[in-house]
């Protein structure tokens, strides 16, 4: 049977950016001479306006009975005077929540034909950026019950729980430590274990699943020092392991600074369901239908899909090949331009890789 894939377009460039990625696999499919099918379903305002509802039972079916989800973005101001539980985004935390993805993957990337854009120090940048953060996605404080404001003592208070059991710990850890052996082999986890004892645990549940990977090399550092060796030399990290606070902090650190939005893909997994791939950026509401967005972080988010959530390695590597070489020709989208090089829109940046796909 024919792998499937779920598209949901969503809102403002998504539609327009996801376009250019399902062009990107479908050159992969001609090339590979492979089949994909496709289905597509409603998310966001899009699934609002359609039917009132931002995450259509329809649309989870249609995610759960794939073999991976592809997403543009969602949101825009046109719903932003919605209440809370009806907005677009509601749609986006509801598919991860129903596909139970607890793992967020965010690889970061300097591609050198980009490196101007880095905002490292240019001997810094010269030593590489390419690491991966694996950060938990559905426990920690965030989720952590007790929690609350309340008066104690006449004076109001404030109170968070920061909570992890060792099957959380083990299965995230899991993800990483398979991720490090498709990579340079190192995993850095990072936690606050001098003066936590959620953390305590997370290391010593992470050194007992790094046991199963001998081949891996397993390091440990305090969140305070992650975040400032991110900026000092990230050359030392292949993939960072962490829970969800501090991998919201760390992991929006390390895209910021390849200096482009626009190029950073993601990846949210679960044990069984399909995975969801897309663009870490919104849905760009400023300049949405107007063909000035850039489709490279949901082409390379697509490659991720192929890799990591259909297993075929080889497609992806055409599509990520495709990428470097139409940068090396000199193609640049408005956010990603500078002097000498060729401006071009949404559109034709996606019919350039899809050139290079199908040339190889
Ligand atoms: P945003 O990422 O949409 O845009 C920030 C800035 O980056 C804008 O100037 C935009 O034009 C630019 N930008 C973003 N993606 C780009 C691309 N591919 N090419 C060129 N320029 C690009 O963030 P925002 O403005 O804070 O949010 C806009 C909407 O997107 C909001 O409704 C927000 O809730 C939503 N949002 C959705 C997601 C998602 O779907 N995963 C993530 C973040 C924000």
């Amino acid at each position: 049977m024919n792998k499937t894939i779920c598209l949901l377009p969503g809102d403002g460039i998504g539609p327009e950016i996801l376009a250019q990625g399902v062009a990107c696999i479908k050159a992969v499919i001609e090339r590979f001479n492979c089949a994909i099918d496709f289905s597509e379903a409603l998310i966001g305002g899009a699934a609002i306006d359609a039917g009132g509802d931002p995450l259509p039972r329809k649309t989870i079916d249609a995610c759960l009975a794939a073999d991976a989800v592809y997403l543009g973005a969602v949101g825009g101001p046109k719903w932003d005077g919605l209440p809370m539980d009806k907005r677009p985004e509601k749609g986006l935390l509801g598919i991860r929540k129903a596909l139970d993805l607890f793992a967020n993957l965010r690889p970061a990337t300097l591609w050198p034909e980009l490196a101007k854009a880095c905002l490292l120090r240019p001997d810094i940048a010269a030593r590489g950026l390419d690491l991966v953060v694996v950060r938990e996605l559905t426990g920690d404080i965030y989720f952590g019950q007790p929690r609350g404001i309340e008066e104690r003592d006449g004076v109001r208070t404030g109170f968070n729980t920061m909570i992890y059991d060792e099957n959380e710990i083990e299965r995230i850890a899991k993800i990483a430590f398979d991720l490090a052996m498709t990579r340079r082999k190192i995993v850095c986890s990072i936690d606050k274990s001098n003066v936590l004892e959620a953390s305590r645990l997370w290391r010593e549940k992470v050194i007992e699943v790094a046991r199963r990977y001998p081949e891996v090399r397993l390091t440990h550092m305090y969140v305070d020092n992650a975040a400032m060796q991110l900026v000092r030399d990230p050359s030392q990290f292949d993939v960072i392991l962490t829970g969800n606070i501090f991998g919201d902090i760390l992991s929006d650190e390390s895209a910021a600074i390849t200096g482009s939005l626009g190029m950073l893909p993601s990846a949210s997994l679960g044990e069984k369901n399909p995975g969801l791939f897309e663009p870490i950026h919104g849905s760009a509401p400023d300049i949405a239908g107007q063909d000035k967005a850039n489709p490279l972080a949901t082409i390379i988010s697509g490659a991720m899909l192929l890799e990591t959530g259909l297993k075929m390695p080889a497609e992806a590597a055409a599509i990520l090949k495709a990428v470097s070489e139409t940068l090396k020709a000199g193609y640049r989208t408005a956010d990603i331009m500078e002097d000498g090089k060729k401006l071009v829109g949404c559109r034709e940046m996606g019919a350039e890789v899809v050139k290079r796909i199908k040339q190889a």
